[in-house]
């Protein structure tokens, strides 16, 4: 009961001081991903942490041109993208380190801050901390699924994050060059999709045979993401 109490003082006291600076405004990232058109286009809110690995532009552009690669194969593309970058605060590392299930997912104590884009879906690429599982993402299917059990989760809908410990992407016997842990997340959320298959050659599988993680979506998965409509 204790623990619940302070972890609802947490999160009241979040909601009065934002628990992340806003270091930059956000502004329009230069990123124009492939020009072929038509295409169904899903705009995209990226929350850096200052310092971190992602802290960086080209970096940044990467990310955004492997995933633009992956995605022109369904004939979506992110655009436009706009980027926030912000510094974590104590306070939000604290709030990392909640582990009560009774709260719900952690991320509702600070995901859900006043100083981040409304815009989604939304990518929070941050530093790597021990004690924080470094990627995760959250499709509407599994937000309804989490908030059946009496806590909303609705404010975490279409956000996913990526810490720095996959800014480089997996190399093993089981990844190909193609795949982008990036990509993976955003994925989920906007072709709401919410497991892995066994695929050998997929995005979104969980496969470990030689060569089974890459940057291959089937028709299924690309209709699943051209039926996304971003919440603006
Ligand atoms: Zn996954």
């Amino acid at each position: 009961m204790l623990t619940l109490l302070l972890v609802f003082l947490a999160i009241s006291q979040a909601q009065a001081t934002p628990l992340f600076e806003v270091k930059s405004p956000t502004e329009i990232f230069p990123f124009q991903g492939p020009e072929t058109s038509p295409m169904h286009a899903i705009p995209l809110s990226l929350v850096v942490e200052s310092g971190s690995a992602w802290d960086d532009t080209t970096v940044i552009q990467k990310h955004l041109e492997k995933t633009s690669k992956i995605l022109a194969k369904c004939d979506v593309r992110i655009y436009p993208v706009e980027l926030t970058r912000v510094r974590v605060t104590p306070a939000a590392e604290a709030l990392m380190r909640v582990n009560n299930p009774y709260a719900g997912a952690p991320e509702l104590g600070f995901l859900n801050d006043s100083a981040l884009p409304t815009q989604r879906p939304l990518g929070v690429l941050f530093g790597h901390r021990p004690y924080y599982q470094d990627a995760g993402a959250f499709p509407q299917t599994s937000v309804r699924g989490l908030s059946r059990l009496g806590i909303d989760h609705g404010p975490l809908e279409d956000i996913f994050f990526v810490t720095e410990k996959y800014e480089r992407d997996p190399v093993s016997r089981s990844y190909t060059a193609t795949f982008s842990t990036f990509a993976h997340e955003l994925v989920h959320v906007i072709g709401d999709i919410t497991g892995h298959n066994m695929i050998v050659g997929n995005l979104m599988t969980s496969s470990d045979a030689p060569r089974a993680h890459s940057g291959d979506l089937n028709e299924e998965q690309c209709q699943a993401i051209r039926r996304y409509r971003p919440n603006i």
